[in-house]
């Protein structure tokens, strides 16, 4: 066995005795391979490897290797983790089969429209997670939601803005995603991953009529404890390339 796919099955492995500590099904916690600075080639080896999940956080850089990759296109879901800023909307509506970077209604009502105009491929609603910021860390992108267990006001404002983005017929909503503040200590992130898991709940409560399933949380340093957290999906690029 080559290198990584040595590091394909210990992440595996690792995400199953994660998911057994909690006594849940490994098979319910997809992996998505986070392949941002690493060339198609090597893409087309962890895609041989088995993986079939891929995450990008630019879109110009995703463009080139989601066209480099082209013949296993329909074999490969490409998802959006990065920041999307409006002016890449179009693009990004386009390319990505989902997004977990979601932070505001502005962005969302911008997706949405470039989803129906001239495409006419995507008839289907694209699935998007909403990003969010439960740790107020002033460099994490997401919707603020510092203190909403015990501010109303907070919860509030974000739960009139996740109607209207439901009220989007081109987009699918299916959940949240959130990224820890880093930190020597993986069990840093526990509360972190715990209040996420708790807000898709309460969303999940509210908003029955939309799937609140995917929770995205967990990379290389932490994504054992998202999984004993609830993640659903872990985005994981060192652990399986190496050092960027
Ligand atoms: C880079 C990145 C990851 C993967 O980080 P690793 O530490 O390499 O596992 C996950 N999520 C997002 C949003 C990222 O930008």
């Amino acid at each position: 066995m080559d290198g990584l796919t040595t590091r394909i099955d210990s992440v595996r492995e690792h995400i199953a005795s994660a998911a057994r500590r909690v006594g849940r099904d490994a098979s319910t916690i997809r992996l998505v391979a986070v392949t941002k600075t690493q060339p198609p080639e090597l893409i087309a080896q962890a895609w041989a490897a088995g993986l079939t999940d891929f995450g990008e956080n630019r879109v110009q850089e995703a463009e080139a290797k989601i066209t480099a990759l082209i013949d296993k296109r329909p074999q490969i879901t490409w998802h959006l983790i990065g920041h999307l800023q409006s002016n890449k909307a179009k693009k990004a509506a386009g390319l990505f089969d989902v997004v977990h970077s979601i932070d505001s209604l502005h962005l969302s009502e911008t997706l949405a429209r470039h989803r129906t105009s001239g495409d006419a491929v995507h008839h289907e609603r694209l699935p998007v997670l909403l990003q969010v910021n439960v740790s107020g860390e002033a460099t994490k992108e997401g919707f603020a939601l510092m203190g909403w267990e015990t501010n109303f006001g907070v919860l509030a404002a974000f739960l009139e803005q996740v109607e209207r983005i439901l009220s989007l017929r081109q987009l699918e909503v299916r959940g949240l995603m959130t990224i820890a503040p880093w930190a020597p200590d993986p069990e840093a992130a526990r509360p972190v991953f715990a209040s996420t898991r708790r807000l898709r709940d309460r969303l999940a409560q509210r908003f029955p009529s939309a799937s609140w399933d995917a929770l995205s949380m967990g990379m290389t340093d932490d994504f054992a404890v998202a999984i004993e957290e609830g993640a659903t999906i872990v985005r994981i690029g060192r652990a399986i390339f190496g050092e960027r």
